[in-house]
């Protein structure tokens, strides 16, 4: 093992579940139970921080982990934005598995995982995006998390509302280019700002803009300035990656390069990064053009789906605190008013229309019903909903 990762072939067999489902399925096998017929139910109880929405994000990959199976899935569409309880406090499912249990008992694991983790983060993208309002958000944040998820974490953040990602393998997956600056790296080794930003503009691909990063040894403004100075009409923008010991009143140093760039005759885009999280977005939003989001996002509160049987042999069942029989949710798409109400119940009304019905069937059989939809597709999908709802 090179790294610490599970491999493909490792996760579809298995291997990466607890071990207390491999003694349940020895367990069962044994008492003839196995075979048994059941309907497995996906729901998060809470959401992270109080949130009172989430962004549904994993399902092409959970769909992949349930393929080939003795087992039938359905689910809502990947991006849907949902509320955990209704007004009624029934839990929303997002997905439930069916068929004999045995088939399927040891990938309950697998299963959360994809969909916790993803959706968390997807969730995050959502929440900066949607108080970013109409500014660029990049996603930055691969660097605190394993190299190996770095494609995961860039596509649950694009799908969840950010404009662009910094990863390569993250931007293939999406089917974008990937979007970066530079790094102070790059001033260092050169040692002088101005033979930084020239040496990029002379070699970086002619698609990328010209944001020079501009805090790396003066004050922001000085080096704004200097960056203007040095790369003229070349210059697209400048990017402001104060540490937090220099930060003041960020706010203050973004009115400040701006202005002094735009008395200059520069209209400069400014993008800040550096511990952007939600409240910075807030302060920030009418300032500048865009942000830069690492760990805020990477690092995402998970989405704590769980995973419950509600029916077996085609009778309601159900632990203590979960609730028996299959259930479906329908969405008013005027008012976004939810209701969940027993598999099979005719749509209620709501704003003199049916609501719509959230749950389908995607794979059948351990056959997927339905061709996977392009990254591209779920991001629009989650910003025209985005816009339907509050932070
Ligand atoms: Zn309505």
């Amino acid at each position: 093992m090179v790294f610490f990762t599970a491999s493909e072939k490792e996760i579809l067999d298995g291997r990466t579940t607890d071990i207390y489902f491999v003694n349940t399925l020895e367990a069962l096998k044994n008492g003839g139970k196995d075979r048994d017929k059941v309907v497995a139910e996906f729901t998060a109880d809470t959401f992270p921080q109080g949130y009172p929405w989430a962004v549904f994000c994993g399902l092409e990959e959970f769909v992949t982990l349930f393929e080939g199976r003795d087992a039938d899935v359905y689910a809502m569409d990947e991006g849907t934005v949902f509320v955990n309880k209704d007004k009624k406090r029934i839990r929303a499912p997002v997905a439930y598995v069916e068929g004999p249990y045995g088939s399927f008992c040891e990938f309950e694991t697998p299963a959360l995982g994809l969909i916790c983790q993803s959706s968390g983060i997807a969730t995050k993208s959502a929440r900066i995006k949607k108080l970013a309002e109409n500014k660029t958000v990049l996603s930055f944040g691969i660097r605190r998390m394993h190299p190996a998820i770095a494609p995961m974490i860039d596509r649950s953040a694009y799908i969840g509302g950010c404009d662009s990602v910094s990863s390569i393998t993250g931007a293939e997956t999406i089917g974008r280019a990937p979007v970066g600056t530079m790094p102070h790296a790059l001033v260092v080794m050169f040692g002088d700002q101005r033979a930084a930003w020239r040496a990029f503009d002379e070699t970086a691909d002619r698609s990328m803009a010209r944001i020079a990063l501009v805090d790396t040894y003066y004050d922001e403004k000085a080096e704004a300035l200097l960056a203007y100075g040095t790369l003229g009409k070349n210059l697209d923008g400048v990017r402001l990656d104060t540490p937090s010991s220099r930060r003041g009143k960020i706010e203050d140093i973004v009115a400040e390069v701006r202005w002094e760039l735009g008395i200059r005759g520069f209209e400069a885009r400014i993008i800040v990064s550096g511990g952007v999280d939600e409240d910075e977005v807030l302060k920030l939003r009418d300032l500048v053009d865009g942000f830069g989001v690492g760990t805020c996002i990477s690092n995402a509160p998970s989405i704590n789906f769980a995973m419950d049987i509600v029916e077996k042999e085609g009778k309601p069942v159900a632990k203590r605190g979960k609730l028996g029989g299959k259930k479906q949710w329908f969405r008013c798409e005027h008012c976004y008013n939810f209701e969940v109400l027993p598999w099979g119940a005719e749509p209620p009304m709501c704003c003199g229309e049916e609501m719509r019905p959230m749950l389908k069937k995607v794979v059948g059989h351990g056959k997927r019903l339905h061709a996977p939809k392009s990254a591209t597709e779920i991001h629009d999908y989650v910003l025209k909903q985005l816009e339907k709802v509050e932070a």
